[in-house]
C-alpha cells in the first residue's frame, strides 16, 4: 500500500552536511545532535549516517534517547544533557553515557547512581554562561567544581567535559557572545583550579560552528545544520542541504464555482470558477494550523497557498485553471531546487524558526530513507 504522505529523508545529504561542518571546525570533533527524533527525521537512521560522515560524538536531550541509541546497536560516544527526576541514570551510567550536569542536585544524583552500578560515571558540568537556561550559574560553579572534584576522587565519577550553550549565536556581532565566551573561559578556568581535567569542552551549536571558529574548542554541537537548515539567513554557499522533502499525494481534485466557501469557517472563498486539490496532511501531521490560508506548497508544477482552514488530517489548495489528478504528489517543503518551498520558508511565513517545522512533522508520516 503506498503511504498516505512520506518525509523523505536523504541520508546523503545528512552526511555531506556532517562533512561541511567538519570542514568549518578542523581542530574540533564534531558531535552530531540527534534529539527529539533527529529533529523530526527518524534518530537511529540519522545517527548510524551522521557516524558515518564522522561524527565522533552524538547528543541527546534526554537519557532515554541515548538508551535508544545504544539499544540499536550505535556504540558511539553519546551525551544526554536533559536530567529530569527519575531519569534511569543507572542504566545510562552502565551503558557508557555520558551525562550532562546542571545542578548540584544532579551531581549527588549520578554519584549516587555510579555507586549501585558499581563503575564511575562520565559527568559533563554545564555553565551557565548567559543562557539562563540548563547550566551551574556563576555564584554556583565554584561549590559544583569542587563537589565533582571530590566525587572524581571517591571513584564515582570522570568529569570528561565542561560545556556551556549560546543564547544568540546566530545574531553575528552579538555583545552577548563575546560575554558568554568570556564567561566560559573562567568557567574553564575555575574546573582547572578544582583538579578538573576534562577531555573536551564545548559550546558551539550550528551557528557557531558555522560562524565562530573560536567557540570551538575541543567539540561541536551541531543541530540545525546537520539536518541542512541553516541558523543564520544568509548562509547561502555553506554547502548545507535541507535532507527533509515532505509530500503527500492528492486525494481529490475537483471544480467549483466562483463563491465556494472552502474549509472549516470557510476562511476561504474561491474568487472565480476554479479547481481545488485536497492534501491528505494536516496539524496531525505537523502541518501548523496557523499555516491556513498562507503555508506555502508546490501542486502542479506552481508554488500555491494553502486555501482555507488547516484540518486535522486534510487542508486544500486553489490551483485555478491548472491541471492536477489524484495521485500527484504535493510538496510542501524539501531542498528547494525542484520548484517547492523549504522549511525555511513554512518558518517564514509563520514567523517560526524551520526547526519547529521539521520536528513537527508527526509520527504518522512514514520516514522514507533514500
Ligand atoms: N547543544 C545543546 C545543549 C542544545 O540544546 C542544542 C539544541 O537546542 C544544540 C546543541 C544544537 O543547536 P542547533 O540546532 O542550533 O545547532
Amino acid at each position: 500500500m503506498p503511504p498516505f504522505a512520506e518525509a523523505r529523508v536523504d541520508l546523503d545529504a545528512i552526511r555531506t552536511n556532517i562533512e561541511v561542518l567538519r570542514d568549518r571546525a578542523r581542530n574540533a570533533d564534531v558531535m552530531g545532535v540527534v534529539k527529539a527524533d533527529a529533529y523530526g527525521h527518524g534518530m537511529v537512521p540519522v545517527a548510524r549516517a551522521m557516524v558515518a560522515a564522522g561524527a565522533a560524538w552524538l547528543g541527546t536531550a534526554l537519557v532515554e534517547e541515548a538508551l535508544q541509541l545504544r539499544r540499536a546497536g550505535i556504540r558511539t560516544r553519546t551525551l544526554a544533557w536533559i536530567l529530569p527526576p527519575g531519569a534511569p541514570i543507572r542504566e545510562a551510567i552502565t551503558a557508557d553515557i555520558d551525562l550532562g550536569v546542571s545542578t548540584r542536585w544532579g551531581l549527588d544524583e549520578i554519584a549516587e547512581a555510579a555507586r549501585a552500578a558499581g563503575r564511575p560515571a562520565r559527568v559533563h558540568l554545564k555553565a551557565d554562561t548567559g543562557l539562563a537556561r540548563g547550566g551551574v550559574t556563576p555564584e554556583d560553579w565554584p561549590e559544583v567544581v569542587e563537589g565533582a572534584a571530590r566525587a572524581e576522587a571517591a571513584g564515582l565519577l570522570r568529569v570528561t567535559g565542561v560545556f556551556s550553550h549560546f543564547a544568540r549565536a546566530d545574531e553575528p556581532g552579538h555583545p552577548s557572545i563575546a560575554a558568554q565566551l568570556t564567561a566560559f573561559h573562567d568557567a574553564l578556568a575555575l574546573a582547572e583550579k578544582a583538579g578538573l581535567r576534562p577531555e573536551v569542552r564545548h559550546m558551539a551549536n550550528s551557528a557557531a560552528t558555522l560562524t565562530l571558529p573560536e567557540t570551538h574548542f575541543d567539540l561541536v554541537r551541531p543541530g540545525i545544520a546537520g539536518y541542512g537548515l541553516s541558523p543564520i539567513p544568509d548562509l547561502a554557499g555553506t554547502g548545507l542541504r535541507p535532507a527533509m522533502t515532505l509530500s503527500a499525494p492528492l486525494v481529490a481534485v475537483k471544480r467549483v464555482p466562483r463563491g465556494t466557501g472552502v474549509s472549516y469557517g470557510h476562511r476561504y472563498v474561491t474568487d472565480r470558477p476554479t479547481t481545488l486539490a485536497l492534501v491528505p496532511l494536516g496539524y496531525a501531521d505537523g502541518v501548523p494550523r496557523a499555516a491556513t490560508n498562507i503555508g506555502p506548497v508546490l501542486v502542479a508544477g506552481r508554488r500555491r497557498r494553502i486555501a482555507g482552514t488547516v484540518c486535522m488530517d486534510q487542508f486544500v489548495v486553489d490551483i485555478g485553471d491548472d491541471e492536477a489528478r489524484a495521485g500527484e504528489p504535493a510538496v510542501l517543503f524539501g531542498a528547494g531546487d525542484g520548484g517547492e518551498p523549504t522549511a525555511q520558508d513554512w518558518a517564514d511565513v509563520l514567523d517560526t524558526i524551520a526547526y519547529e517545522i521539521v520536528c513537527r512533522v508527526g509520527q504518522r508520516v512514514p520516514r522514507h530513507y533514500v
